[in-house]
Order: structure tokens, then C-alpha cells, then sequence
């Protein structure tokens, strides 16, 4: 599905430079379900950013289905990102004078698709999600996990072969989170690659495979196997901190 070769990335601001990713490298089959955890700045989202065509790098080789993004025009980006990539953030990201419905089918609209046909489509991406009766609800008479969950038949409606989610339980509370945990994990079992950044352990541990940023490298990559032991750690490390 893709493949990161000794990625390297810095942020410069007038005469500073920071230099974000040193090196990444990193292989995400069609159909894995991945997190990615590191401390706040440590460069969860700058990678996923990447991931997504959203952010361009310095140095080293990102392949993604095969296609060497580099240097890439903005209108072949936005063509790759539509055909491959849905995208879940944090804070839900909703047209908050749209309703749910009308939220869920604005891929479409920008694919031009007509309002009827992208209306019915929005609305079987709402019922698969069990929000049916909400469609015609605006963002702000919705729940967190409400919220979540419409963003997620969004980033559904286009078909992705992959979802990245930026920390997409950040703002729920734990039950909720669980939920949305399921739900990815649903969508993943259809097929879906699935690519979150979070810091809670609890749900990194829900992954099949938990990549762990530090100092701008990969410090670690756990196997759902090794889970166990990762919680243990991951414990100790909470003790002595
Ligand atoms: P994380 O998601 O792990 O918290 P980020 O990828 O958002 O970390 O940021 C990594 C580092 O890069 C942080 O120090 C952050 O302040 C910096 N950074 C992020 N985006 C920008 C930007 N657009 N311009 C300058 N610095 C940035
Ligand atoms: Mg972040």
C-alpha cells in the first residue's frame, strides 16, 4: 500500500529550522490496521500528513501504491488523496451550517455528483453508520461520538483503499472512543487500511501494529503479538516517569 524511505522533513520558520522527521522508514500493507504513538511534537501528525499528500518532504522516497509522491502538482495530489485517501480528525472537521447528511456528502458534491444522487448515497453512509435519524441534524445538536462518527461516513463516501485518522478519539470520552474504535475496526475488516495517530496506549493497543515516534526515528514498531508485553512496558515507563 505504501512505503516510506529514509523520510526526512523540517519545518522552517524565517531563520529556524526544525527538523521534524530524521529518517523514517516504514512499510504499510493493503488492509493493516496501524498506530502511531509518540509524545506531543514528537511528529505523529507531520508523518500522517504525509501519508495523506497533505505535507511534502525534504529527503528520501514516499511510494504510495506504487507511485513515487514527490514534487507532486497540487491537482495530482487532490487526485490521489480523492481516489485513495479519507481522512478523520481530532475535532470532527464539520461544515457546522450543514447538516449531517449534507456533511457526509460534500466529497461528492466537489466530484460533482448531482444533490439527489449524493443526498441517497450520504444516507446509506449514515445508516451503515447507525445515523439515520440524525441526517437532517446540524453538527451542533450532535454528540462527540455523533460528530465522529458522520466525519467517518465522510471520509467513507469516496471509497478510500486507506483512512488516516489524526487522534480521532482525542476529544471523546473513553466508552465513546471504544466505539469509534469498533467502528474503524469494522471498516478495516472490509479491506481498508486504517492509519490513526493517538497517545492513549489503551487504544493503540486495539491496532494491529503499534509504530512508536522518538527523536524523529522509528524507535520501535510492536506486532499485535507483542501487545502484552507493550502494555507492560508501557506501565514501567508511566511508573518511573
Ligand atoms: P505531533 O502531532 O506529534 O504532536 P506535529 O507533527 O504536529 O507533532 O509537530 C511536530 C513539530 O513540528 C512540533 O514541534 C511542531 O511545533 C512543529 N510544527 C508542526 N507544524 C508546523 C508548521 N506548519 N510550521 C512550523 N512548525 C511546525
Ligand atoms: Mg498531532
Amino acid at each position: 500500500m505504501l512505503s516510506l524511505n529514509n523520510v526526512h522533513k523540517s519545518y522552517i520558520t524565517g531563520s529556524n529550522s526544525l527538523h521534524v522527521l530524521k529518517g523514517i522508514n516504514l512499510d504499510v500493507n493493503q488492509g493493516e490496521f496501524v498506530s502511531i504513538m509518540g509524545s506531543s511534537g514528537s511528529g505523529k501528525s507531520t508523518l500522517l500528513n504525509i501519508l495523506g499528500i497533505l505535507d511534502s518532504y525534504e529527503q528520501g522516497e514516499y511510494k504510495l501504491n506504487g507511485t513515487l509522491v514527490k514534487d507532486m502538482s497540487e491537482k495530482k495530489a487532490a487526485k490521489f488523496r480523492n481516489e485513495l485517501v479519507g481522512f478523520v480528525f481530532q475535532s470532527f472537521n464539520l461544515i457546522s451550517f450543514k447538516n449531517a447528511m449534507e456533511n457526509v456528502a460534500l466529497p461528492l458534491y466537489y466530484k460533482g455528483v448531482g444533490r439527489k444522487k449524493r443526498n441517497k448515497i450520504a444516507m446509506e453512509y449514515l445508516e451503515k453508520l447507525g445515523l439515520a435519524e440524525w441526517a437532517e441534524h446540524m453538527p451542533n445538536e450532535l454528540s462527540g461520538g455523533q460528530k465522529q462518527r458522520v466525519a467517518i461516513a465522510r471520509s467513507l463516501i469516496s471509497k478510500p483503499k486507506m483512512i488516516l485518522a489524526d487522534e480521532p478519539t482525542g476529544a471523546l470520552d473513553t466508552s465513546t472512543s471504544y466505539e469509534v474504535m469498533e467502528i474503524l475496526k469494522e471498516i478495516n475488516a472490509e479491506g481498508i487500511t486504517v492509519i490513526i495517530v493517538t497517545h492513549e496506549h489503551d487504544i493503540a493497543a486495539m491496532t494491529q501494529k503499534i509504530i512508536r515516534l522518538k527523536d524523529g526515528v522509528i524507535s520501535e514498531i510492536i506486532k499485535n503479538g507483542d501487545l502484552q508485553s507493550f502494555k507492560h512496558q508501557y506501565m514501567k515507563e508511566l511508573e518511573t516517569a
